[in-house]
């Protein structure tokens, strides 16, 4: 039997007032949960129910048990993390594709969707300024975008040192060296681990947390062997990017395979005004970022970006007797499958989001999507410092602030209370030996009521402190 439309209207239309209701709620509801999720799995106890609930009753049990669970993530005053919102193209292209419901691993199979993400993935190298023959690969986030990059630089650097990896496995293959930052994201090492590769050596960092060249040339040349150099174009704390042309020449001289990992700071290369802070980072040989934080499509979405087509495809592609794949002649590279370029087979069509959003900005309105949250970080900063007692800890160079109240004791008392507050939300971080508040600026739609309010929330934390101090 085939299911009727109606079976899905009622359902669907349930789904869309929730929906509108919730997007209405972030200018006024508190941008924390109003409950926790223990309270919450107490409500929820008990086994599944024997009978069905008809699915429109069941969307609207969902979002009433949902609602006072939720963080107001999408709110233009959070500012936790490094977490993007929704821009409504994205938001609705989303819905689309989950009614769509397409399988979207084949080029033959599903060519609607397979051609909207070549079409994303050829503005987005054309917007980072990264080179246009690469393969773009559509991942759950950063954390797998990095792993594909990596998992592509293991395969290269075993094969340029005669090391067969697809036969011999990593079983005695020479060690790969991965030199990273200091200041690495905490997921490179955990794509290490999924990749079998080991600790990475740690190269030092500057007051920013930028990779110094000189250090890891030092390190470079202290041993020999297969490499691999892991920058970061973004530092959570500081958003500052390491030196990329003159780290990328260390480690080219050296034989290594570059990566980049660009989760939220690839993005500073789509503006004019921020792009120097990443010059040379097209010379590297993958790249990762993601789509659900700078560019705001909604969870879950980031991009795997890696030069080499052919290493990306034999380490990714998948080749058996009841697939059909795009590349039937030899030699002939030509756009490859969607699941050529990702670990998943089977996957949603992750990358259409991400072709709505560019769509609906344009050039002109992804270049002033990154501009505007450097300014909304940059006006964040200087309210901050207007503040008695108050230090900004990092050069604000991107979107994040970092902030000192004096003490840690102090820092985590006004974070505390800010938190409470629940007009804006802000995440607490250690950074150099040091407790703080941390900023991200990362929602499309923060505005200049967004930041005052939340200016006036972290003063009004502040004083609130300072008055049970005296107290
Ligand atoms: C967020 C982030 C990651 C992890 O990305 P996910 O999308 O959460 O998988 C990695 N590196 C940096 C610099 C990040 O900001």
């Amino acid at each position: 039997m085939s299911a009727q439309p109606d079976a899905y209207t009622e359902a669907l239309d349930r789904a869309l007032l929730h929906a509108q209701a919730w997007l209405a709620s972030l200018p006024s509801r508190p941008v924390g949960p109003r409950v926790d999720a223990d309270t919450l799995a107490a409500l929820s106890e008990g086994p599944l129910p024997a009978s069905p609930t008809s699915p429109a009753d069941v969307i609207d049990e969902l979002a009433s048990f949902a609602e006072p669970g939720l963080m107001a993530m999408p709110s233009g005053r959070f500012f936790g993390w490094v977490i993007g919102g929704t821009l409504p193209a994205a938001l609705a292209a989303d819905w689309l594709v989950t009614a769509w419901d397409q399988n979207a691993g084949m080029r033959f199979a599903t060519p609607a969707t397979a051609v909207l993400e070549e079409t994303a993935g050829g503005w987005l190298l054309d917007l980072l300024g990264l080179p246009l023959g690469a393969d773009v690969g559509f991942t759950t986030g950063a954390t797998m975008a990095n792993f594909v990059g990596l998992a592509a630089g293991r395969q290269w650097i075993l094969e340029q040192s005669g090391w067969d990896l697809d036969r011999n496995g990593l079983a005695g293959s020479p060690r790969v060296r991965v030199f990273v930052g200091a200041e690495r994201h905490d997921v490179i090492d955990l794509t290490l681990r999924y990749l079998g590769l080991g600790a990475p050596i740690v190269v030092d960092v500057d007051e920013e947390g930028r990779l110094r060249p000189d250090a890891l040339a030092e390190l470079m040349t202290a041993g020999d062997g297969p490499a691999i150099v892991c920058l970061q174009a973004g530092n959570v704390h500081s958003g500052a990017s390491d030196p990329m042309g003159a780290a990328i020449d260390v480690a080219h001289r050296h034989g290594a395979w570059v990566h980049v990992d660009g989760a939220f700071g690839l993005w500073a290369a789509a503006s004019p005004s921020y792009r120097a802070q990443l010059a040379g980072v097209e010379s590297a040989d993958s790249w990762a970022t993601d789509a659900h934080k700078t560019l705001n499509v909604p969870y879950d979405c980031g991009v795997a970006i890696v030069s080499r087509k052919e290493v990306v495809r034999k380490v990714f592609g998948v080749h058996t007797s009841y697939l059909v794949a795009a590349d039937a002649t030899p030699g002939h590279p030509g756009p490859g499958d969607p699941f050529d370029k990702v670990p998943e087979l089977s996957r949603r069509a992750r990358g259409v989001p991400v072709w709505a959003a560019l769509r609906s900005l344009g050039r002109d309105g992804t270049i002033a999507l990154v501009d505007g949250l450097a300014a909304n970080a940059r006006a964040l900063a200087d309210g901050l410092l207007a503040m008695p007692g108050v230090e900004v800890l990092n050069q604000v160079v991107f979107t994040q602030v970092c902030v000192s109240f004096g003490s840690d004791e102090r820092t985590r008392l006004v974070t505390q209370r800010l938190i409470a507050d629940g007009s804006a939300w802000m995440s607490g971080s250690r950074w150099h030996g040091r407790d703080i508040l941390r900023i991200s600026v990362s929602n499309w739609s923060t505005d200049a009521a967004d930041v005052a309010l939340s200016l006036a929330a972290v003063a009004r934390a502040g004083a609130a402190v300072e008055a049970d101090a005296g107290r």
